[in-house]
């Protein structure tokens, strides 16, 4: 039995030094021989990390970008989603699913989620459907899949385009087919703390349809039509050659880091059991704990009794995207999306990441109990 008082071990949310330590010398030489070609933008490396992607995710194409953000937001314009159209996405989420829908003037409409996987709900998706509805952008929250035989089957009854927002889901299923290869594309983020995270910021987009990625594959380069020739505006989104070299490294890595991860999960789940309530496994669903997040109304206690055992845990997301400051202009008022709005003020993430030893989860759980308990 660990005395929870007299530990003074540290427990961080996220542990990068130590995924880099076992791959160091691997990619140290990966870097090497990208400073000694001098080929840093759109050379081999990004092409291969390419196709790698598209095989991995068994899809048709992928295009390496600068960022999550700027897949999705070039994801809408290829899409050629403007002013005017709506597009119907989770409030629960990270801010950038919604901005990229800002960027291109759209308006975004927020659906309400679901109490256990904090998705969107599927069932509240078509009241919320109008003329002007293009498409919906589903976010695998946390690593759990969304419902999407529900909103696929929304799609095509109203005729709308889905992008899925995997940044938080590389390597999560739903029934066989992975997340990122159902909707029309698949938006991915390699921020470091993603669970395929480079060592800096990049981004990917993969589509089995032509013509997405080939206005992607443009876009992101200045609309370059053929040297010097542009055939529209385009951006500078692309990813280097240097975090696309990590990043073939690491994706030899992934599953393995996800069953970490999903073990860890089975051993809070089992530990933690209804004292708060842990992430739901959905049959035919498999959940990758980018975030292990928990509910409980004693969550100021909680995460105060982790902090003073050294082990961090932080709110993702304190304020769902309705409430926020940066979208007074669309009008919500507090209320109007109430299960986003409770589970904003219950939710804790604990670390969950590849290298956290199991011993150090079961002393997280036996803390969380005694807070709970006391
Ligand atoms: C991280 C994240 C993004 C944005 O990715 P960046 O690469 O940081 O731009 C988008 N959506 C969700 C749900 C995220 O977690």
């Amino acid at each position: 039995m660990l005395n929870v008082t007299q530990n003074k071990i540290t427990i961080p949310m996220l542990d990068l030094k130590a995924q880099h330590e076992p791959l160091k010398e691997e990619i140290k030489q990966a870097l090497k021989d990208i400073l000694d070609s001098g080929h840093f933008i759109l050379g081999p490396n990004v092409k291969s990390f390419e196709q790698e992607i598209a095989s991995y995710y068994h899809v048709g194409n992928a295009v390496a970008l600068a960022s999550g953000t700027d897949a999705l937001y070039l994801c809408l314009k290829a899409l050629n989603v403007k002013q005017g159209d709506e597009v119907i996405t989770t409030p629960f989420t990270f801010i950038a699913t919604a901005e990229a829908i800002a960027y291109v003037n759209a308006t975004p409409v927020f659906v309400d989620v679901e109490k256990y996987t904090m998705n969107v709900d599927a069932s509240k998706i078509e009241e919320k459907i109008t003329a002007k509805t293009k498409v919906i952008i589903v976010v695998h929250l946390f690593g759990q899949p969304a419902d999407m035989d529900r909103i696929m089957e929304l799609a095509r009854k109203y005729d709308l385009r889905v992008i899925e927002d995997c940044a938080q889901s590389f390597g999560a299923r739903y029934k066989g087919s992975a997340t990122g290869s159902i909707g029309d594309a698949g938006c991915f983020s390699f921020y470091p703390s993603k669970n395929l995270g480079a060592y800096g910021d990049g981004g990917m987009l993969i589509t089995d349809r032509q013509d997405i990625y080939d206005k992607a594959k443009l876009l992101r380069n200045h609309g370059t039509v053929a040297p010097y020739r542009h055939g529209f505006i385009g951006h500078n989104s692309r990813l280097d050659e240097i975090q696309a070299a990590i990043l073939r490294i690491k994706l030899r890595h992934i599953d393995e880091y996800n069953q970490n991860r999903r073990d860890l999960a089975r051993i809070y789940s089992a530990l933690l059991g209804n004292a708060v309530q842990c992430p739901v496994e959905l049959p035919d669903r498999t959940h990758v704990y980018h975030q292990y997040t928990i509910r409980t109304p004693l969550r100021e206690k909680v995460s105060r009794v982790l902090k003073d055992n050294n082990i961090s845990s932080v709110v993702y997301y304190p304020v769902p995207l309705h409430m926020q400051e940066a979208f007074d202009y669309l009008g919500y008022k507090k209320g109007d999306l109430p299960e986003s709005e409770a589970a904003a003020e219950e939710v804790l993430s604990i670390p969950v990441y590849p290298e956290l030893e199991p011993e150090k989860a079961e002393f997280i759980a036996e803390v969380i109990l005694k807070a709970v308990k006391e």
